[in-house]
């Protein structure tokens, strides 16, 4: 499969090459160039199905040839180490619970698909020439990556996170791995650590002397497995005669948009809900026509603090840049910290389910959209477990939850960081490592 950047300045690349690059050198989102639904017949026939089967025949033509069908799967079923329960809340309404992975956010899925094919890349090349993985994070795409990527050979890892600004639970997740992954505690804020991270791409004293790549949702190798989620969900559905729709909880849009090619492959979704914090530049869009990304602000669901959604270039060209083709698909509602800390409560207290604040904001607007739309199954997906959001849990829940082994073992190792200010600090260490 080829892929196109949609800024359309650059060549259009094979699937290795778009994973590799990341970003085209147009600077635009690469696009697979053409999308082919499955057969009715496996999509109505989806339960008969393992989830590895599900994800092979959902991902293959996205990379044709270019991996062979045996180390294809082995990728996957590598990814796929977890389960991806359906939960029902209330009526017509449940919860994806995407967090049982490794690190405990939905990004495991994205990052161990992406540190396998980069892996595989590297191990099939005559010449062996390490990639570095450079990645900022505001918190979960860190520890993802960490985890996803320790010990893959041939590759490196650095990730750079704005030190006192992140959990405790994530920064012990990407501090204490050790092997091939590095962390930089950036005196600073996330944006910071974005800016630095975006100037090395852009800076040949490094380019030329090493292979840069990054792991955030703009490399298609992390976004397009985010697919599989739709399908699992579907897959589990006791009813599927209901029409079914789905609200993302949507930060930079890479999520939801890969929600959008399971539809494009014929996966029958109804209608997509966002749900954003206060950076509702998206629902913003929606109502008024204009689109105007805006510095983000910080709030307690600090994973969907974005005011320039990368992902949404995706999600337009997936509607043909259409206004009123997009309005038809996808509703967008947004909610202050307030009102996500209410909904935990009453998630907690009236339906004893307990959420963080990014599902509950998934689940605010499939509330809203239900309220017109009765005859329909909605689900909302939670993309982090509560204990990677101590602090901001609904007064009283965070004492009564269970530690899950996968983060008391990380609570007791010890952090490694070096500490940055400045852009040089950086390059001088990419250079030694
Ligand atoms: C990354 C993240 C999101 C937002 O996902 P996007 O694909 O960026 O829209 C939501 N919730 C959590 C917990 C995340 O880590």
């Amino acid at each position: 499969m080829n892929y196109f950047s949609l800024n359309k300045k650059s060549e259009n690349v094979s699937f290795e090459a778009a994973v590799v690059k990341g970003l085209a050198p147009d600077k635009g989102l690469y696009f697979p160039e053409s999308i082919t639904p499955l057969s009715k017949e496996f999509i109505e026939n989806i339960e008969n199905y393992s989830n590895s089967e599900i994800a092979y025949e959902a991902i293959k033509q996205f990379v044709g040839d270019e991996i062979p069908e045996n180390e294809l799967k082995r990728i996957i079923e590598e990814t796929l180490c977890f389960d991806f329960p359906v939960v029902p809340v209330d009526k017509n309404i449940a919860s994806l619970e995407l967090y049982h992975g490794p690190t405990m956010a939905f990004k495991d899925v994205g990052a161990r698909f992406m540190a396998r094919c980069l892996g595989y890349f590297n191990n099939k090349s005559e010449v062996k020439e390490d990639v570095t993985v450079l990645v900022a994070t505001s918190g979960d795409t860190g520890g993802a990556v960490a985890s996803g990527f320790l010990g893959v050979k041939g590759v490196n890892v650095v990730i750079l996170y704005p030190s006192g600004k992140v959990s405790d639970v994530q920064e012990k997740q990407l501090t204490t791995l050790g092997q091939n992954i590095k962390a930089l505690e950036v005196n600073g804020t996330f944006d910071d650590c974005q800016a630095m991270v975006k100037k090395a791409f852009l800076d040949s004293d490094l380019t030329d002397v090493m292979k840069l790549t990054s792991a955030n949702s703009i490399n298609i190798a992390r976004w397009l497995p985010q697919m599989f989620y739709f399908f699992f969900a579907y897959k589990q559905l006791k009813d599927k005669n209901k029409k079914l729709v789905f609200s993302v909880p949507s930060g930079n849009f890479g999520n939801i948009c890969a929600g959008m090619m399971a539809q494009k492959l014929g996966l029958p979704i109804e209608h997509f809900i966002t749900g954003t914090n206060v950076n509702r530049v998206v629902p913003a869009y929606l109502e008024t026509g204009e689109y105007s990304p805006k510095p983000s602000i910080q709030t307690i669901s600090n994973a969907m603090d974005v005011g320039a959604p990368s992902n949404f270039i995706r999600i337009e060209e997936i509607h043909n840049y259409d206004l009123k083709k997009l309005r038809a698909n996808l509703t967008g509602f947004s909610y202050t910290d307030e009102e996500a800390t209410a909904a935990m409560g009453h998630l907690v207290k009236s339906l004893d389910y307990v959420a963080e604040p990014h599902g509950a904001i998934g689940y605010l607007a499939l509330k809203n959209y239900l309220k017109t739309n009765t005859d329909t199954q909605g689900i909302f997906l939670e993309t982090a477990h509560p204990v990677k959001f101590l602090d901001v849990l609904y007064p009283g829940v965070a004492e009564k939850l269970e530690i899950p082994a996968q983060i008391q073992a990380v609570i007791d190792l010890e952090k490694e960081a070096t500490q940055i200010t400045a852009y040089d600090e950086l390059k001088q260490f990419l250079k030694e490592a």
